[in-house]
């Protein structure tokens, strides 16, 4: 599983935060209401910063917590802040000179000190302050244990809140006032590098560290709880008028803890655009207040874009959100992407997909569901692509193999239900809550084992009716009571699987009923027992073709939903319409001749019988296609001929006989399966030739392929 995909909560915002601290220099409420105003930047806005910290923490600390750190991680983050703070200050520079800056105030201490603490220029503290609280929390997480390090932060924090939003107690105490005074020599503020940092890196990192994710539940309530307890402390500390500065609250790091755990539910995959999209917002809003005030004076607006503090702080965003997008846009590295149908590549075609869908729809009850197995990367036609455009097609109820495969639905966005067919480890058990993922259980002992995690797990029962393969036997009543009597289980449904449902030979078919039989006997004893019975299914692609009287919950497809059978010319009680989805398309990377009796290929067992034209084709048992396979007889179709394949199979590569074929170049396409003019060969039939079934043969397919997605132009 790729664990950077799923940070798509901190990703968005990220953005919200940039916009926050906007709001913190533009004060948008202003001109409404002056403790609102107060309320919003003074108190609300101050998660902005803490949050761009914990994000840091998150992703640098981990390995550090488990003292297996490495000081590459950290250089990596020292020349980043370098290179954005540098960036930043040249950015600056002229409005500095401008303000003076040079000739009033440009002491060498007092540069040294603009530099490492208060930033050199107001918001831009935030980028020693992380290089700084990262290297000192690093430094002391090699010195002492992670608790002894959490209290030293919280330590530091402690003081810096009596240097910021609590001064005002200790102002009155002489020689405490003298020690801060010594402080604020070197920091304007204690909310620095120092004193603010360490504690929201380091809360990060330990999110990152906990196994468990808190339920969205637990968010919500902790974070509405301690959020007002913030706007309490808040509101008394304004009263009291103890504040020097109002970055520090007691209560921030609370809801800073659960605001965290919450954007981690989001979901959603990370968005490597809206990270430095927001970076950029922070580094030039200044400027673009700058800018907008400029505006206002040249265009005599000054009493609507700078006096009404709302569209004041509408303007300064619109302009910084232009202006981070643009430099984002131009600053990308432009990724050289291949051409997708430069070598090889599955053409999939997704209305022949929906058509599919709808024709064995439409021999379904109207009460039964359509579950669509798309595991095993949608048998190869791209799972996230399937699932997608399933979702748009009203299907909302999927089937995959494993637990990383449903997880890869969810983090593309997929709809509905998703239940995992195989085993899941328990150690992965948190995931199903958290990717909203329903678990097979896949014998008594596992649902003991479920059971025993004592958490609320949504599941469908499978029982074995004779394929041998998952599920509690039929014949263990009491074990399948038991599971029915587990607490903790929420069993949304209850199914089996059949072995020969493919073949219409009356053997299969007796044995067929007999599973169907046992199935129904054993829901018929739960039943009994006052249990109420979930929704069941049984049948797969040739469940419904064949046995299409069944009236189920569900049915699982999978083979017949991308147009294929399992093999060609198979007899089946229904005769449906199915439109193959994939082709299988290549280049041709050379054309040459050869005088009669030379060889092809390894192993010099093709010898050519005539002086030939061959062309060598891009594709080979690397990217899928059986080697054995297309050998002897093999063909494939180029200009709607066929031609040939010819000596063995390369990895990478393989060579075709075109002799009769004439104006066949480099680059030209061949249609290994699919049409190409009057002429088709179809995934079937190469299948049958290397002694397998559809199923194997597109869903070994392999990742060198694109897929690429076509639909007819005349989409209705
Ligand atoms: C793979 C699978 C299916 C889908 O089978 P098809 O024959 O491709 O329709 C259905 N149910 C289970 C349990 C499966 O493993």
């Amino acid at each position: 599983m790729n664990l950077e995909k799923q940070y798509g909560g901190i990703d968005s915002f990220r953005v919200i935060a940039a916009l926050l601290v906007v709001a913190i220099h533009t004060s948008p409420l202003l001109s409404i209401n002056e403790t609102a105003d107060f309320v919003f930047t003074r108190i609300i806005d101050r998660v902005g910063v803490p949050f761009f910290f914990m994000a840091t923490g998150f992703f640098l600390l981990p390995p550090f917590l488990r003292k297996e750190g490495r000081p590459q991680s950290v250089i990596r983050l020292l020349a980043k802040c370098g290179k954005y703070y540098g960036i930043a200050t040249l950015i600056y520079l002229p409005i500095l000179f401008y303000k003076g800056y040079f000739q009033e105030e440009a002491s060498f201490p007092a540069v040294v000190k603009d530099i490492f603490f208060d930033g050199t220029f107001y918001h831009l503290w935030y980028f020693p302050a992380v290089a700084m609280g990262a290297c000192l929390l690093i430094l002391l997480l090699q010195q002492f244990s992670s608790k002894m390090v959490f209290f030293l932060a919280f330590g530091l924090y402690g003081i810096g809140l009596f240097g910021d939003s609590y001064y005002g107690f200790v102002e009155n105490v002489p020689w405490i006032k003298t020690g801060y005074e010594w402080l604020f020599a070197f920091s304007d503020y204690t909310r620095n590098g120092i004193f603010f940092a360490p504690v929201y890196l380091l809360l990060g990192g330990i999110i990152a560290e906990q196994k468990r994710p808190l339920s969205k539940k637990a968010c919500v309530t902790g974070l509405l709880l301690t959020f007002s307890l913030l706007l309490a402390e808040g509101l008394w500390l304004h009263q009291l008028s103890v504040q020097r500065h109002d970055s520090m609250y007691i209560m921030l790091i609370p809801v800073m803890f659960f605001l965290f755990h919450w954007l981690l539910l989001w979901g959603g995959r990370s968005n490597a655009a809206w990270r430095s999209a927001s970076m950029w917002i922070y580094i030039i809003h200044p400027l673009c207040i700058i800018l907008v005030r400029g505006l206002a004076k040249v265009t005599n607006l000054s009493w609507l874009l700078v006096e009404n503090s709302l569209v004041h702080y509408g303007m300064v965003v619109l302009a910084s959100v232009i202006g981070s997008l643009l430099i984002v846009q131009l600053t990308a590295r432009k990724k050289a992407k291949p051409f997708p149908k430069g070598r090889a590549w599955a053409e999939i075609n997704l209305d022949n997909l929906r058509h599919n869908a709808t024709v064995l729809q439409n021999i379904l009850p109207s009460t039964c569901k359509f579950m669509a197995v798309v595991k095993a990367n949608a048998y190869g036609h791209g799972d996230v692509q399937v699932a997608k455009e399933l979702n748009r097609a009203g299907i909302f109820s999927f089937a995959v193999a494993t637990l990383a495969e449903g997880v890869t639905l969810r983090q593309h966005g997929i709809k509905g239900d998703i239940l995992i067919l195989g085993y899941t480890h328990p150690k992965d058990i948190p995931s199903l809550k958290r990717y909203r993922l329903i678990q097979t259980v896949v014998d008594y002992s596992y649902a003991a084992m479920l059971e025993d995690i004592g958490e609320k797990i949504r599941v469908h029962v499978k029982v074995d009716t004779g394929m041998h393969r998952l599920g509690e036997s039929y014949s263990h009543i009491d074990n399948l009571k038991a599971i029915f009597g587990c607490k903790h289980l929420l069993i949304e449904g209850i199914y089996t699987h059949l072995s020969a449902a493919d073949s219409l030979r009356s053997s299969d078919v007796a044995y067929t009923r007999q599973q169907i039989g046992r199935f129904y006997d054993a829901i018929n004893q739960i039943s009994h027992s006052g249990y109420a019975i979930p929704r069941i299914h049984i049948q797969s692609s040739y469940g419904v073709l064949n046995y299409p009287e069944l009236d189920c919950d569900y049915v699982r497809v999978g083979i017949a939903l991308y147009g294929a059978y399992s093999h060609p010319l198979d007899q089946t009680k229904m005769s449906v319409d199915l439109r193959p989805v994939m082709a299988v398309k290549a280049r041709v990377s050379a054309v040459k001749e050869i005088p009669a009796g030379d060889a092809v290929s390894y192993g010099r067992d093709y010898i050519a019988s005539r002086p030939m034209k061959i062309a060598v084709v891009a594709i080979g048992y690397a990217d899928g296609l059986p080697r054995n396979a297309l050998g002897s007889q093999g063909q494939v179709l180029i200009y709607g001929h066929r031609a040939p394949i010819v000596g063995k199979i390369c990895m990478d590569q393989m060579m075709i006989d075109i002799t009769d074929i004439p104006g066949v170049a480099q680059g030209d396409t061949v249609t290994i399966w699919g049409q190409d003019g009057a002429e088709q060969i179809t995934a079937e039939q190469i299948a049958a030739n290397s002694n397998t079934i559809t199923n194997e043969l597109v869903s070994r397919i392999g990742s060198r392929l694109e897929r690429v997605y076509i639909r007819h132009k005349q989409a209705k």
